[in-house]
């Protein structure tokens, strides 16, 4: 019997990635997401990779009453969540609506949980909850905390509430993934990341100017203490990332207990150099200018991953230039992305 791994935001840019590489490792994944940022157009997508069109329910986590019909109805071995909003700008200017929609789901989510007695979840935390590190590389013991948005205050909150909740009840099995800065797409370039609007993110901002969309980009700021002035970040393929949770899903199976790994590269990479990386992989120059910094954004963040080599075997398989041209052939065979 295949194990059930519910997959919350499963049509997302990590999520459908993850289920594409469950599928592979012959889990049934059934994904639950409310469509607020993707589009179902995924789940053809998966089929055409893997053979499988996976079970999908449209609803959204915090509607306690159809996601109790979800656990009803199947039986569930564990809980991947990533279902979440993710723009720092936004969650800005809209606080309530970040509290709302990340703590409320995880909350309805782990009531529900309970309700069915699942013991296993495994959640997308992420690098944010370092702030502005002291160190780098990071380690998942340097403090978390000093959240410097919204949106990276939910996730502070989020762990905090499973941490209380394994201290709660020993037999839970969770897993905080954090994760770097996911790039890439799926090799087939059948899937990859769709954002709405002007892209806040470095990558799909990069891959737009690449496909003619935007005029140019802006790097924003210059004048870091880093190698070359602009920001560093772990860049880390989106394969990579989601063969991370497969591969958290076999510790899980261990019963673990509370478990926390960063998911990065341990590799250091400015703007520039993704910039240059990006021209080099792919034979086009991308314009930009330099701007000033963008406010609340740190110097550098990357990964100490040695904890999740040594305890799931996690080592990524895809460097910068591999991310790159990933991307940009996502891009350029779907210039609309999921949209005909
Ligand atoms: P995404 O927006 O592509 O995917 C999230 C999915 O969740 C979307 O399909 C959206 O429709 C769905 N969703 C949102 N709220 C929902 C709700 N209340 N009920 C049901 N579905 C809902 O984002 P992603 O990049 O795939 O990120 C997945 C997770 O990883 C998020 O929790 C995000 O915060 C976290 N994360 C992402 C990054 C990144 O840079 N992409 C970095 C660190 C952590
Ligand atoms: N960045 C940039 N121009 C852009 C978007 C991002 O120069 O249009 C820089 C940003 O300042 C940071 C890096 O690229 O140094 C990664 O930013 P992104 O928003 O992708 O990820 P973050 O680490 O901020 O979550």
């Amino acid at each position: 019997m295949k194990k059930q791994i519910l997959v919350t935001g499963g049509l997302g840019f990590i999520g459908s990635h993850t289920v594409v590489e469950l599928i592979q490792e012959n889990y049934e994944p059934v994904i639950v997401d409310n469509l607020c940022n993707s589009k179902t157009e995924v789940l053809n997508r998966i089929k055409k990779i893997t053979g499988v069109k996976p079970e999908f329910i449209e609803l959204d986590v915090r509607d306690e009453e159809k996601l109790s019909k979800v656990f009803a109805s199947h039986n569930i071995f564990a809980v991947i969540h990533f279902a979440g909003l993710k723009a720092v700008g936004e969650s800005v200017q809209k606080p309530q609506l970040y509290y709302d929609n990340n703590i409320g789901s995880t909350e309805v989510l782990l009531k529900v949980m309970d309700k069915y007695n699942v013991k296993n979840i495994v959640f997308s935390s992420s690098a944010t909850v370092y702030g502005n590190p002291k160190r780098v590389p990071i380690y998942e013991t340097d403090p978390v905390g000093e959240f410097t948005n919204p949106y990276a205050e939910t996730k502070v909150r989020i762990e905090e509430m499973l941490i209380k909740l394994s201290k709660q009840d020993p037999k839970m099995n969770i897993a905080i993934l954090r994760y770097f800065n996911p790039i890439g797409a799926h090799k087939s370039g059948l899937m990859g990341e769709d954002p709405r609007g002007i892209p806040n993110n470095l990558m799909p901002y990069v891959t737009q100017v690449a496909v003619g969309k935007l005029p140019e980009l802006s790097i924003f700021g210059n004048d870091y203490p880093t190698k070359d002035g602009t920001g560093v970040r772990d860049y880390i393929h989106v394969v990579d990332l989601a063969i991370g949770h497969v591969l958290t899903l076999k510790k899980i199976e261990q019963n673990p207990g509370l478990v926390i790994y960063n998911l990065g590269t341990g590799v250091g990479t400015s703007v520039l150099e993704l910039v240059h990386a990006f021209e080099e992989a792919n034979g086009i120059k991308i314009a930009y200018k330099m701007v000033g910094r963008r406010p609340g954004d740190v110097p550098e963040c990357y990964a100490n991953a040695d904890k999740a080599y040594r305890e799931l075997g996690f080592k990524t398989k895809y460097n910068i230039v591999d991310c790159c041209r990933d991307s940009w052939n996502w891009q350029k065979n779907n210039p609309k992305g999921y949209d005909k």
